[in-house]
């Protein structure tokens, strides 16, 4: 199989230049797609080198925001025409399904246009008043400069996308690493950028691992931004280096979703179906693995065991596959090292006294679900509570952990009882309490009947160990932007400050 040429460093794409290789696996048959470039440092620096130029030489930052804003709507039309390329690509590099590629593309095309939107709708510079009629005084946002963008394996397209159109629409210049495990559609993402009219240097991509392109992102001198989109340990140790250097760093970590079930919301026949069904989205759509996954159930407990029954009988018909296969709901986990952890974490959990109601075990392989691919059963673990590793950490794979609560304060307590605070949601019939509790949550995205939707106008992130600054919305945009005061004295004189 040839090397795609996966860097693209100022303009021309091209393999690594010290000749390394990785090969990208197919998680349901661990059988090769893809043999990119595995960049290194000097890949790295070579990229921030040309991003720098770009950035302090080129024309893109200074580009009317009204090009910058059409290059974002061309680059959203190229991803509808490259719509089914792209899923595919997708679903084949990370196992999710057709349909859930589909939904990214159609996700990230609105990410693209609602930046451009974002800054065609500003009106410019803030004017302050000085206190006198001889200053003007204006507050004003510009390009951060060159900004490096690690991203995860889960949502590589739309992680990618919800930095990557910001950061244009500002003005900056960039340099994303993409997941070693899943690229491919990053690739194809700076492709589109590249087609869609961005000057050379602006755009850059290094394919390769966290050690060592994306330490070097961090530790770079070149850098202004480092906007990291992954776990919590890898996280906080390439914000420490981004750190230590003073640049701005914006972190999107993991989460551990509390899904708060109230009686109440299955009071009637309709919103019990609603509330099982949800609840059967919020933790197996992509095999768990998706930052805001509802991998708590937190539920009433005079409803639990009709709750917990329906839940397991609906999860054991969940239909197991690869995910290009028509008929497939879920496909495999993303690599083997990401099933070996979630057997780990089904062994411990197990260990410590809970009790396994459904899954707990590889499937049978089957036409759809070959052997050798990565797939693990839709679990549910019952009893659960704190003292658990299954209910600290993010576990990442198809798990549902099952705890109960009799009072509104307990469920609360439970629902906050986490290191992280990415998002979480309440089922109630309600209203007062369904709202009640959802601003008792410390939580950065609260869903109230419904579990996973997200706004691309609405700020994404985390409370407590979930992250630093939001995506997304308003927010998202002035991440990639420095804030300066232009204060004008109207009527220049001397200040007399000094006698001499
Ligand atoms: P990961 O932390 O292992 O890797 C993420 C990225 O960081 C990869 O590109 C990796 O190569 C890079 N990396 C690893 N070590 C590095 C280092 N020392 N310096 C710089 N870069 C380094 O995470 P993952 O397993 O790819 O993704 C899963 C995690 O991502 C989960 O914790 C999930 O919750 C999180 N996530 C969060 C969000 C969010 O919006 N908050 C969205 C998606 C995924």
């Amino acid at each position: 199989m040839s090397v795609l040429e996966s860097i693209h460093i100022d303009g021309a794409w091209r393999t690594a230049a010290a000749g390394g290789t990785r090969e990208v696996l197919d998680p349901a048959d661990a059988t090769t797609l893809a043999v990119v470039a595995e960049g290194d440092a000097s890949d790295t620096d070579a990229a921030v080198a040309a991003a720098r130029r770009a950035f302090d030489e080129g024309p893109w930052p200074h580009t009317p925001t009204a090009e910058r804003a059409a290059l974002l709507r061309r680059v959203a039309d190229l991803l509808q025409r490259d719509r089914e390329d792209i899923a595919l690509t997708e679903s084949r590099d990370t196992g999710k399904t057709l349909e859930e590629g589909r939904v990214d593309v159609d996700d990230v095309t609105n990410a693209f246009r609602y930046f451009a939107d974002l800054v065609m709708n500003e009106s410019g510079g803030r004017v302050v008043d000085a206190g006198s009629p001889d200053v003007h005084s204006v507050v004003v946002h510009e390009p951060v400069g060159v900004c490096a963008m690690i991203t995860p394996w889960n949502y590589p397209l739309l992680q990618a996308s919800w930095k990557v159109a910001p950061a244009l629409a500002a003005g900056n210049t960039f340099v994303i690493k993409p997941s070693e495990v899943t690229p491919l559609s990053t690739v194809h993402l700076v492709k589109l950028v590249i087609e869609a009219g961005a000057p050379a240097g602006v755009a850059n991509i290094v394919t390769g691992a966290g050690l060592p392109v994306g330490q070097r992102l961090a530790e770079h001198p070149d850098v202004d931004l480092f906007s990291f989109t992954g776990g919590l340990v890898s996280g906080t140790k390439a914000g420490a280096a981004a750190v230590a250097g003073a640049k701005k760093v914006a972190l999107e970590l993991g989460g551990k979703n509390p899904n708060v079930v109230f009686a109440d919301a299955c009071a009637t026949e309709e919103g019990f179906d609603t509330a099982v069904d949800q609840a059967l989205n919020a933790a197996f759509i992509h095999s768990g693995q998706v930052c805001s996954a509802g991998a708590r159930l937190i539920i009433e407990e005079s409803v639990k065991d009709r709750f917990v029954a329906e839940l397991v009988s609906r999860a054991q018909r969940i239909k197991l596959g690869r995910g290009t296969e028509d008929g497939v709901e879920c496909g495999p986990l993303v690599s083997q090292q990401q099933l070996e952890k979630t057997e780990d974490y089904v062994a411990s959990a197990l260990a410590e006294g809970a009790e396994l109601r459904c899954g707990g075990e590889r499937p049978q392989p089957s036409e759809v679900r070959p052997e050798s691919g990565y797939f693990y059963a839709p679990t549910v673990l019952d009893n659960c509570h704190r003292g658990m590793r299954v209910i600290r950490e993010e576990t990442f794979g198809p798990i549902l952990t099952v705890e109960s609560f009799s009072t509104e304060d307990e469920a609360v307590t439970l629902a906050n009882d986490t290191e992280y605070g990415l998002a979480g949601a309440v089922f109630s019939g309600d209203t007062a309490r369904a709202r009640r509790v959802a601003a008792r949550l410390r939580h950065g995205t609260v869903w109230i009947n419904d579990f996973h939707p997200y706004l691309p106008q609405a700020e994404w992130g985390g409370f407590g160990k979930s992250g630093i600054g939001r995506e997304l919305g308003p927010h998202g945009l002035a991440e990639y932007r420095e804030t300066k005061h232009v204060y004008e004295n109207l009527r220049p004189a001397p200040v007399r400050w000094f006698a001499g």
